[in-house]
């Protein structure tokens, strides 16, 4: 009966069939990475033909700033002779490449580092391969932050946390259940709730959050990269930082979302073939790296940020004697990056650093309001390829 289906599906309503409904958290793992049908594994979803369009696609500005903060970052380390700089989840490698051409600027910077790359899927890594091409640093894949060897260590991750499983509870009469994933009478995939409340599940909670109305549903990562990464940066003397959309503290919400063609769509239709993805809870992933010993800087909203490192400045030198069709290209995307309302970024996306508490305020954390022409412009120019 279920041969009807393209096969991801096949393989979920087999699944659901042999051990009962689903957690949304392996659903969401399945159709996003599953080794032949998952999501990310068959294609590539950026850009303006593509299913969603991330920050350093919309212009290159994002990447050279964060390859600045990289170069800042390491002189706050010391300047360590070696450093390892890794990116999570890149996508199709624009940021680092930006960030690498920026970095001209620092050659000891430059000569000090080897990039690593944190992808999981096939295409995306062939994608960045070609993209790093050029480079004249080192460049290594590995499929998890824990293949990376030990050593001082910047890590960036940009719209990666948003893409990793996320578990969803349902508040019920007698206490929070798992929301999971089962076929209906009717042969649809539908949500349901698990059959028995998880235990203790309410003393877990902010306080705020206990004694939800009913109805209610409260979201979760697994820790393991949180831990990861404050691990890594506390133990190795380093900094990593994360930039995505969400929510500052812990709250109740569903926000895990489907997104195909620039629209949201329904994440039970055609599973596999639309981008998943839920909010991050930066209070969540901040206790995580802090329960390790790292210091949390932020998080900042994503417009904040860009200014602090000085955004505006280098769009004034992209446009200077540019054609007035770069100078509107160069404007719209400010507004995107760091603009509040529709499309805008500036406000929904955050940034926070996870570091080893030696390093003291980094670029973009700065407590007090800072001058965004305190940054120097950049130099190097157009991206090329
Ligand atoms: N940072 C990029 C891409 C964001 S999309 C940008 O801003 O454009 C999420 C990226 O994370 C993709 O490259 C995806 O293949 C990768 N990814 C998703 N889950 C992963 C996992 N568990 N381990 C490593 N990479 C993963």
């Amino acid at each position: 009966m279920t041969d009807d289906y393209p096969p991801l599906e096949t393989e979920i309503r087999r699944r659901i069939a042999a051990a009962g409904p689903m957690p949304v958290a392996q659903y969401m793992t399945l159709c996003l990475t599953h080794p032949q049908h998952g999501y990310y594994i068959t294609r590539d979803p950026f850009g303006a033909k593509g299913d969603f369009v991330t920050a350093p696609e919309i212009s290159q500005m994002f990447g050279e700033l964060i390859g600045l903060w990289c170069a800042a970052t390491w002189r706050c380390m010391g300047s360590p002779e070696n450093v390892r700089l890794v990116e999570l989840g890149p996508g199709r490698g624009t940021m680092m490449q930006d960030a690498l051409r920026a970095v001209n600027i620092v050659p000891d910077f430059r000569k000090a580092l080897v990039v690593h790359m944190v992808e999981i899927s096939p295409t995306l890594e062939k994608r960045q391969r070609q993209a790093l091409a050029g480079v004249d640093v080192p460049v290594e894949w590995h499929q998890s932050l824990d293949e990376v060897p030990d050593g001082p260590i910047i890590i960036v991750a940009n719209e990666f946390i948003d893409a990793l499983p996320v578990h969803q509870a349902v508040m019920c009469v007698d206490g929070w259940h798992e929301r999971v994933i089962r076929i209906a009478d009717n042969g649809l995939l539908q949500f349901a709730h698990s059959r028995d409340p998880i235990p203790l599940f309410d003393q877990m909670l902010p306080r705020p959050l206990r004694n939800a109305p009913i109805g209610a549903i409260f979201e979760w990562r697994a820790d393991q990269v949180a831990l990861e990464i404050g691990r890594r940066v506390v133990r190795s003397h380093g900094a990593a930082l994360i930039i995505d959309y969400g929510h500052t503290e812990s709250a109740a919400g569903d926000t895990f979302q489907a997104v195909g063609r620039q629209t949201f769509t329904n994440p039970l239709q055609s599973p596999g073939t639309v981008d998943l993805t839920a909010h991050v809870d930066f209070q969540a992933l901040a206790h995580a790296a802090q329960a390790l010993g790292a210091d949390v800087h932020g998080p900042v909203d994503q417009a904040t940020f860009l200014r602090r490192l000085g955004i505006e400045t280098r769009a004034e030198a992209l446009k200077k004697g540019a054609p007035l069709a770069k100078n509107a290209e160069v404007n719209s995307a400010l507004t995107r990056l760091t603009g509040e309302g529709g499309t805008g970024m500036g406000k929904l996306f955050k940034a926070i650093a996870v570091a080893d508490p030696k390093l003291g305020e980094l670029p973009g954390f700065e407590k007090e309001p800072v001058e965004t022409t305190r940054t120097p412009p950049l130099l190097g120019s157009k991206r090329t390829g």
